[in-house]
């Protein structure tokens, strides 16, 4: 069982029962990634027709084989049936959750069920508990992670995941967010957050084997421009000076190819006018997200650049890094979200002004309904088909 910690949880927040099973196995060894594992826990757990808000629709959290051990592994993977797209959704969710996970000794998390009231979930390796969390519902996920942050790693949702806006997603630890209508599941089962801090010290079966291999796996990121240059020194906005030299960047909702404003998003610029500092996942030599010192605030990701200003059109860097700061802290899904607006300008034949963007933004993680009774919040093809409500 070397790599894996033997224990899988099923936590039914209805009858508020844990059962404790040592991991199968012959499962683990078929699938050694947390995607895998919980990719198929899922199939097994779940049918066809179940309804992705419905207590039934399990919430799995997974790690791997070498989370926590091997450069850019550190993270857990996230897998449910999504409310977005009626199909198996699989998140592979950066920062430390995933470590803390393993280091618990818990292989696979399954969550089913909904809580009677507001609560989040606490993994301790001695056990995982169901604690009332009223005084947290209704709270975005920045102040929701301040308050929990002492308490390990945190898995959070935002006042959009309450309000089941079907682009609402997980953040974890304030910092890295995900796609997929997550959020939206565990607003459905009233659950808040989950809070795992462990204790194991993780190991490798074989240490000098796996530090040869590691030492290898370091030398080839040296040797990767976009990596050791790159990603290291800029984050993924690295890629847009990349993108803009193959003419990669698609624009104006996907109606156009090309931008004029790439060197206003570079990485090169976006470094040379704040004063930043590194912020890596454990055991992770790369550090990808870059905080702003004077604020605190992790700068946008090259998803983030594109939603809300490619796309859009929109040159003011300003309004971008607001832009994400709101999807971080109401829990959207920035592509999703700036695809909506997107695809909303192109049939309007308008231009989104960059102080309208705050404004839209809030109406989506509110899960407002506007223009003729649609959810701009349940994506750009349910909302703008004039359905607007959950399948
Ligand atoms: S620091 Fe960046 S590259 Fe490293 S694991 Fe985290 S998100 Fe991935």
């Amino acid at each position: 069982m070397a790599g894996w910690t033997g224990k899988t949880v099923y936590l039914d927040l209805s009858s508020e029962s844990v059962n404790v099973i040592k991991t199968d196995e012959k499962l683990i060894r078929s699938y050694l990634g947390g995607r895998g594992l919980g990719v198929k826990l899922l199939s097994r757990l779940a049918y066809p027709d179940i309804d992705p808000l419905g207590p039934e629709n399990p919430l799995i959290f997974t790690s791997g084989l070498l989370t926590g051990l091997a450069p850019m592994a550190s993270g857990a993977v996230l897998t449910s049936k999504s409310p977005l797209t009626g199909t198996i959704f699989s998140w592979n969710a950066s920062g430390g959750f995933g470590r803390e996970l393993k280091k618990t000794e818990i292989d696979a998390l399954i969550i089913t069920g909904k809580a009677k009231k507001p609560s989040y979930v606490e993994v301790r390796e001695g056990g995982v508990e169901i604690v009332p969390a009223e005084g947290l519902w209704g709270k975005n996920v920045r102040t929701c992670t301040e308050i929990l942050k002492s308490r390990g790693s945190i898995a959070c949702i935002g006042r959009a995941g309450e309000k089941q806006v079907l682009i609402s997603s997980f953040v974890i630890d304030s910092i890295h967010s995900g796609r997929g209508g997550l959020g939206a599941v565990a607003g459905s089962k009233m659950l808040k957050a989950v809070v795992v801090k462990g204790e194991k010290e993780l190991l490798p079966s074989n240490p000098e084997r796996f530090g040869e291999l590691n030492t290898k796996i370091l030398k080839l990121f040296d040797a990767s421009p976009m990596l050791s240059k790159g990603l290291q020194n800029y984050g993924t906005s690295a890629l847009v000076k990349l993108l803009d030299y193959m003419n990669l960047i698609p624009s104006r909702n996907f109606s156009g190819r090309g931008t004029s404003f790439a060197n206003l998003f570079s990485g090169e610029r976006i470094k040379a006018t704040f004063d930043l500092e590194k912020e890596s996942c454990p055991a992770c030599p790369l550090g990808c997200k870059k905080r702003i010192k004077k604020t605190g605030q992790i700068l946008p990701d090259y998803d983030s650049l594109w939603a809300f200003g490619f796309n859009l059109e929109n040159p003011e860097f300003a309004s971008v890094l607001n832009a994400d700061r709101i999807c971080k802290d109401y829990g959207i899904d920035p592509i999703s979200a700036g695809s909506i607006i997107g695809a909303c300008a192109e049939l309007k034949s308008e231009i989104i002004e960059a102080y309208e963007l705050e404004s839209l933004l809030l109406e989506i993680g509110e899960g407002s309904e506007i223009e003729g009774g649609g959810k701009p919040g349940n994506g750009a093809r349910k909302y703008l088909s004039g359905r607007g409500e959950k399948s």
